[in-house]
């Protein structure tokens, strides 16, 4: 595996090959537009501006696609300022964007590096496209202060609130032993978890060898405890039919017309549903088939997901999978080719820690993509229903909010 000391091999590299890209040092990075911070309001807490400053900082470096290798460069740096040790991965470039600058993964602990650890506390620092640059409401700052910007939900405001937390934790709380904390930021959950499955794989020949006994995953879950999320399942259906006339439809076999029956029964079909995670939903997200008004069509295509309630964390999609296979041959029996790329089934995590407010969510996240023995924890600040969107935002009392919960949350941890 590509795992390098950050301090001795790798970061003298990576600033060479990066030259140009370097971040601002951190007392330039502020709020943008001016040189001293707005006012505070008397409800802020002590660490408020470091919070701020270092979420600007991530929010303004775009990390869409692949693109991961500045604010990959900005953590390392930020970290190593921090007191920490850093190691990072390198993570190979996407399939649809060969010519990436390096991307990597971010470890980073206090100490010496030690083969366990009570708790991993982690989150993925790529967002979706496309970059939207950080905006701070004008203004006194308070908890109702809105941020808005790509990744200030999902999942830098994680990111932040975790490193936040951390270090608030290790200078505040004595009783904590900072060797029982490791961090881990990846990249590429919102494609492919090849970032976190790499990180997986490695786990088996890392040298020293790494373990823990809990990992908290940062996703934004409005700062309640995910006791789980729903499973997925993404595939792809094709329809062959023939051509003709559209004048004379017996002449042909409209594949069109066998695709929207297959989907209609499919959306009218119960796909599974459990107590925990309730209803499996199926989402045709693309449709498209034919050449002419006039034309009977001869081919049709569909990709769709679904969101698995029901089965085992390993094979819950294929029940769901079986399920759509089963309905395409009774519309069609030789008509429809039908492939699923990857899939899981539903995740249940630990929720049950006093003071938090329970919740499910229906997203996928990167905890299928970490295959190891471990207790698992979802949390984190922000609406999933802003991410990934125009609008995405984040209050600062939600982020404040966080940086509290994951305190207590690895307290829990550690204390297990
Ligand atoms: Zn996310």
């Amino acid at each position: 595996m590509h795992w390098a000391s950050a301090t001795a091999i790798v970061f003298p590299a990576l600033l060479a090959l990066c030259a140009g890209q370097q971040q601002q040092p951190l007392s330039e990075v502020g709020h943008s537009g001016s040189s001293h911070s707005p006012p505070a309001s008397a409800d802020a807490p002590s660490w408020r501006d470091e919070l701020l400053q270092l979420l600007e900082a991530l929010v303004s470096t775009p990390s869409a696609n692949g693109q991961e290798n500045g604010v990959g460069q900005f953590l390392v740096d930020y970290l190593q300022q921090a007191q920490y040790q850093v190691d990072i991965q390198f993570v190979p470039p996407p399939k649809d964007h060969p010519d990436v600058p390096d991307r990597f993964n971010v470890l980073a602990w206090r100490g010496e590096r030690k083969p366990s650890y009570k708790t991993l506390v982690t989150s993925h620092i790529d967002v979706v496209p496309p970059h939207i640059p950080w905006e701070i409401e004008g203004g006194e700052v308070s908890k109702k202060t809105i941020i808005k910007g790509r990744g200030t939900t999902d999942a830098k405001g994680s990111v932040a609130t975790q490193i936040v937390a951390v270090n608030h934790l290790l200078s505040t709380n004595s009783d904590v032993n900072p060797e029982d904390l490791i961090l881990l930021f990846v990249v590429g959950e919102e494609t492919t978890g090849d970032g976190m499955r790499l990180f997986s794989d490695s786990l088996k020949h890392m040298d020293p060898p790494l373990s823990f006994d809990s990992a908290i995953f940062g996703e934004p879950t409005e700062n309640k405890l995910a006791c789980g999320h729903k499973g997925a399942l993404f595939c792809s259906a094709v329809a062959k039919g023939k051509d003709a006339h559209s004048g004379y439809p017996e002449m042909g076999k409209s594949a069109n017309e066998l695709m929207i029956r297959a989907m209609n029964k499919i959306l009218d079909t119960d796909l599974g549903s459990s107590p925990l995670f309730g209803n499996t939903t199926f989402n045709v997200g693309r449709f498209d088939g034919g050449v002419a008004a006039n034309v009977i069509p001869a081919k049709a295509f569909v990709d769709l997901a679904a969101r698995v309630a029901v089965g085992s964390e390993r094979e819950g999609h294929r029940v769901v999978q079986q399920k759509i296979a089963d309905i395409l041959k009774e519309t069609d029996e030789d008509a429809f080719a039908f492939e699923c790329t990857h899939g899981y089934g539903p995740y249940e995590c630990n929720c049950d820690v006093e003071g938090f407010e329970p919740t499910i969510v229906n997203y996928g996240t990167d905890i299928p993509n970490l295959d190891a023995d471990y207790v698992r924890y979802l949390y984190g600040p922000g609406s999933i229903l802003v991410a990934h969107g125009d609008h995405e935002y984040i209050t600062v009392g939600d982020l404040e909010k966080a940086v509290e919960d994951y305190q207590k949350l690895i307290l829990h941890a550690i204390s297990q």
